[in-house]
Parts: structure tokens; sequence; C-alpha cells
């Protein structure tokens, strides 16, 4: 099976200038430039962008974000607009992350705006979605789900990209049974595709992901990639992810 993987970094609010500037030095050196079945995007802060593009400029790296406006400009205060992002060459942005839905109150609404805005921009949005501890546990996870498919995606678009993060696992060392991922995904693909009537969807699972299960997790459940939080910040994790990532 030759599947093309993708991996996103969300550096959330870590690494300061010198330390990023590092660690993408030293991804840089371990991207394989023939390597065409990987795809490795990189969402730093929004202050480290300039200094982020200008360093992966002719690499196999790509630059993401960890959010956007839903607006080209205006009176946000605090924000920051997708035109910049464009301005770097910035291909994906991450929306929809739980922490953005529990520390700035972003509802499926907002993330359904953002997702507009960026497609419109030609940026691919990837939004994430994901169950807590006690839905997952009282069965009403996948209802939870689809309703924030159906809330946040707008339909008869031809990529989706959907990255499932439980709450329960980003950060605590937890990850679900490969099984579990892949029965998300299943329901989640198939409602995009009769519900949605989206032509190709793209999985990816994001949550304790490290070097240790990175592969295990990813061919297990039958995932087209991840998105890795913590170990995406730390030098030998992350290149050891990408450097193990085969799915030949
Ligand atoms: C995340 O927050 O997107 C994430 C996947 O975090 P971690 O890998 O640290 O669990």
């Amino acid at each position: 099976m030759n599947k093309n993987i993708l991996i996103v970094s969300n550096w959330k609010m870590n690494l300061n200038l010198k330390e990023s500037l590092s660690l993408i030095e030293t991804l840089k050196k371990q991207v394989d430039t023939k390597r065409t079945n990987l795809t490795h995007v990189i969402c730093p802060q929004f202050l480290l962008i300039p200094e982020v593009s200008k360093l992966i400029e002719n690499t196999n790296l790509i630059l993401g974000a960890q959010d956007c406006h839903y607006q080209l400009n205006g009176s946000f205060t605090g924000d920051s607009s997708i035109t910049i992002l464009k301005d770097f060459s910035c291909k994906y942005v991450i929306l929809g992350h739980s922490e953005r839905r529990s520390y700035y109150n972003e509802t499926n609404l907002t993330v359904k705006k953002k997702s507009k805005i960026c497609r419109e921009n030609g940026i691919q949005p990837i939004i994430c979605v994901g169950e807590s501890f006690i839905r997952r546990k009282d069965g009403s996870y996948m209802n939870f789900i689809l309703n924030q498919i159906e809330e946040c995606i707008e339909p008869n678009l031809d990529e989706v990209i959907v990255a499932y993060e439980p709450i329960w696992a980003i950060g605590t060392g937890e990850t679900p049974l490969n099984k579990e991922i892949n029965e998300v995904k299943e329901k989640i693909n198939l409602f995009l595709k009769n519900s949605k009537n989206v032509k190709s969807a793209k999985f990816l699972y994001g949550g304790s992901v490290d070097s240790n299960n990175f592969n295990e997790i990813i061919i297990g459940s039958d995932s087209d990639g991840a998105l890795v939080g913590g170990a995406s910040v730390k030098e030998e994790e992350i290149t050891k992810i990408i450097t193990n990532a085969d799915f030949n």
C-alpha cells in the first residue's frame, strides 16, 4: 500500500524564536526531498510565522497556522487575518481545536465561518472534532462528533480534512483503541459522503501521538495521518516520527 501520510505539527504556544529556528533546521536535514508520500505541515505561533516561512521556502515542509479570523480585516483587536497568512504562503489552518473551543468559546458556527474564508482564499482548513471523556463513557460521543461535523463543514466540497482529537487524549498519554479511532473515521467519512456530498475526505488522528505509537496508531486505525501536539516540539520525537513514518 502506497499511502500518502499527512503529519500536522501543532506547536501551540510553545517554542521561542531561537528554539523554533533550530527545530526547523533539524527538520530540514531530515526531510527526504525525494519522498513524495509524506506531507509535513508546521503550525507555529503567529509571531513565528514570518521567520519560519522564510526558512522552509523551497523545502518539503509546509506552513500552517493554528487559527484565523473569519473576516478578511476589520476591528478585531488581537486577531490575525487570513490575508497575512496568505502573504506568508500558509497552506493549512487548524480550526476548532478543543483548546480554542474551551478557552475562547469557539462554536461550530464560528468554525464554519472560518473554514469558509480559508477556502475562499485557497487555504485548506483542518477541522478538529472530538468528544469529552464523559461523552465517550456515556456513549453519546458519536452523535456529538457527527453534530460537530454537521455544523462545522459546508456541503458540496471537493476535499475535507478532519482531525479527530478526543479531548481526553490530548496531552494525557491516553489514546483510544485503533478500532475506536477507525469507528469514528468510518462514520465521519460516510456522513461527509452521504449527507454533505463531499468528494474526498482525509482523516487525521490527534491526541498523545508520539514516536512510539505513531505507526501503530495510524496503520492500525487506517488514518491518513496525525495532528501532533506535544511531540511536535521535541526535536528527537518529531524527527523519529517523520523518519519512521512508513506505510508502504
Ligand atoms: C493537539 O492538541 O492537537 C494534540 C494532538 O496534542 P498532544 O499531541 O500533545 O496530545
